[in-house]
């Protein structure tokens, strides 16, 4: 068939018959969102460049623990990309942020037009990212409220379960984004298109700012940081910084008072340890350039200064280094 003279929508629907997905970065969250679209039936390929977790679920299977139920399914992984041929509809960046470019770039063959790229990565810079390789129109981004870590290769815990909140960063969903969609609730990952992802970005982004630093920094669970004038003070001036930002940036906030909604988050995950104080104490890098360090990035563009957040940066970047290293 030649698709010059074929109408773009029977195009599309051609392709549309069965899901094609490979995720790049087959970590905890890759490795949840690959077993619930694998588990639908849908054609999923993982990829991560971590030899022993492929070799692991090629071998035995991947397997996620929720609770006191494992599940185990068979999911094709492989280490390395370019061994891959066929186009795909979906490709998910699942990386850590300091890695979306280098994931990116392994895949590229695997993009044609139809491909949507899909981040629902944290912090805020990997959008900016693909954008450098991908149309802005092929590009997806969003959030997800399910947590997930690794237990040892090919076993992933499923912490949490949330919703999935994603759309075209150009705002313009059409057919093929809402398409996607379904085949996420099909998969039974509750989901919800949003044609505003960078609110939906920077929104989290608050809250990120207001207690990851802090509370990787103090070494204690996020409700700790509510029970401390010295640790309230330091949220404020972090939030404000934040906030002074993004409405010189002109960017859109949800919330009218941002301050009060990272307390109310802090209170309702008081029991939780931040994903930057899990990856120190993991002896990991973590994704502060992504999270503080995008309001330093972004104050600059704008003029706003943000020294809270710059000394953020540096004592994170600092413990870092002081922390040792472990496979996962
Ligand atoms: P992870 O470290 O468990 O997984 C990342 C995987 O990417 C690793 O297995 C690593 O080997 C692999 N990788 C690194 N470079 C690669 C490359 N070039 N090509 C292919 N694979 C590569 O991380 P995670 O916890 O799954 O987090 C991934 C992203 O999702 C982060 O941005 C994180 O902030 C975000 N996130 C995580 C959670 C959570 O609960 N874990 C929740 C919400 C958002």
């Amino acid at each position: 068939m030649t698709t010059g003279t074929v109408p773009a929508v029977i195009t599309l629907k051609k392709g549309m018959n069965k899901l094609k997905v490979a995720i790049i970065g087959a970590g905890a969250m890759g490795s949840l969102y690959g077993y619930y679209l694998a588990n639908a039936g849908y054609s999923v390929e993982l990829v991560d460049i971590w030899q022993q977790h492929v070799d692991e679920i090629n071998r035995n299977g991947l397997t996620i623990i929720d609770g006191n139920k494992h599940h185990n399914i068979f999911i094709p992984a492989i280490a390395d990309p370019r061994l891959l041929k066929e186009m795909k509809d979906l490709i998910i960046v699942f990386v850590k942020s300091y890695q979306t470019a280098e994931a990116i770039e392994s895949c590229l063959h695997l993009v044609n037009e139809q491909t949507r790229i899909l981040t629902l990565q944290n912090g805020v810079g990997n959008v900016e990212i693909l954008q450098q390789y991908i149309p802005s129109e092929q590009i997806m981004g969003g959030t997800t409220s399910h947590g997930a870590n690794v237990k040892q290769p090919g076993q992933i815990i499923h912490a949490g379960k949330g919703k999935t909140v994603m759309g075209r960063i150009d705002g313009q969903n059409r057919t093929r984004e809402r398409w996607l969609a379904e085949k996420f609730a099909k998969a039974g990952i509750e989901v919800e298109i949003n044609d505003n992802i960078q609110t939906l970005l920077w929104d989290k982004l608050m809250v990120n700012v207001g207690i990851n630093a802090l509370t990787a920094l103090l070494n204690i669970e996020n409700g700790k940081l509510l029970e401390m004038e010295e640790t309230q003070m330091l949220m404020k001036y972090l939030v404000a910084e934040a906030g002074n930002v993004s409405s010189q940036a002109k960017i859109q906030l949800t919330c009218q008072n941002p301050l009060e909604h990272v307390k109310s988050i802090a209170e309702a995950t008081g029991d939780n340890k931040s994903s930057m104080l899990q990856d120190l104490i993991k002896g990991r890098r973590t994704e502060v350039d992504y999270i503080n360090g995008a309001i330093i990035k972004k104050g600059k563009e704008v003029g706003v200064s943000t020294p809270y957040n710059k000394v953020m940066v540096a004592l994170i970047k600092a413990k870092e280094k002081q922390v040792k290293r472990e496979p996962f």
